[in-house]
């Protein structure tokens, strides 16, 4: 063995700073004991000791193009592919290659939709099919970073709804973060405006409770989302799972509505929203007020 330096939450989270995370969180794996097994850490790394969320912000310009209407290809490569798979994996990367040179096992994991689902055989009793999908915002939650928020967006004290999440599962023991007490999303009442496809259903409701955090969340229709030409990007990774939807109106109303109410700790010198709202609905638009 060549590395074999004892690593702390704190030397994890400066680390994950330097390599280019905006947001660090840690769970204990017992956080994730009652995970269905094809969702569960432990099923991709037995030896899981700690769950280590890292998160860049999606830069609020990124959303401009989509906000105003006439640029929708910046969001998806700045916004999406590139931040997610470039900018954020090389985080997450560095991250793991840190665990490892300090003889800790690093798993880096991608933040794929659970909706695949299994697609091959057990190699035997008590493993999962392959393959294992996290879920990665349930994991933020879990980690300390935020919550789910009416629309199901992960939300989170310092960016809303702008940020995406990878993980690196470790063998390294690490305090975990407290979950967060903060309530963000507190104007469930507004969420049908942000819609103008109506997909979000309070006729839907669930309450969602991760580690004792109780969060309601609406019945959203992702068949309709599937459809929705007003900033929704078809799942990259499987067309038939739930749109990104950060970009399109209901994610950019639910964080013009997160700025109006002093929500966001990352703040601006200008609002998000600035003028009407475009919305279409089949072949026409439609522009409404969006304060
Ligand atoms: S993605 Fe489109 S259809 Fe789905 S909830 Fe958002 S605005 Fe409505």
């Amino acid at each position: 063995m060549t590395g074999q330096n004892h690593v702390t939450a704190a030397d994890v989270k400066n680390m994950a700073g330097k390599f280019g995370a905006d947001l660090t969180g840690i769970a204990s794996i017992e956080r994730f004991r009652n995970v269905p097994e094809n969702e569960n850490p432990e099923q991709i790394f037995p030896e899981t000791r700690s769950v280590i969320v890292i998160g860049r912000r999606i830069a609020r310009g990124s959303l401009r193009g989509i906000e105003e209407g006439t640029q929708f290809g910046l969001y998806n490569l700045y916004g999406y592919d590139w931040l997610e798979n470039r900018f954020l994996a090389s985080a997450t990367y560095n991250l793991a290659e840190f665990l490892e040179d300090s003889g800790y096992e690093a798993v880096p994991v991608q933040n794929l939709p659970k909706e695949i689902g299994p697609t091959g055989l057990r190699v035997a009793d008590g493993r999962a099919a392959p393959n294992v999908l996290i879920d990665f915002d349930r994991a933020a939650v879990r980690a300390g970073l935020g919550e789910i928020d009416y629309g199901g967006f992960l939300l989170t004290p310092e960016f809303g709804t702008r940020q995406r999440v990878q993980i690196v599962l470790t063998d390294a023991e690490l305090r975990p973060d407290p979950l967060c007490e903060k309530t963000l999303c507190d104007f469930q009442d507004k969420y049908s405006d942000f819609c103008p496809l109506d997909a979000i259903d309070p006729g839907g409701e669930t309450t969602l409770g991760i580690c004792g955090k109780k969060m309601r969340v609406a019945g959203i229709d992702f068949e309709t989302c599937r459809e929705c030409g007003n900033g929704a990007v078809n799942n990259r990774y499987y067309p038939e799972g739930p749109p990104d939807r950060i970009a399109a109106a209901c994610g950019r109303s639910v964080y013009a509505e997160l700025e109006r109410r002093g929500k966001i700790e990352r703040g601006f010198r200008t609002a998000f929203r600035k003028r009407p709202v475009w919305n279409r609905v089949g072949n026409r638009v439609e522009l409404r007020d969006g304060k």
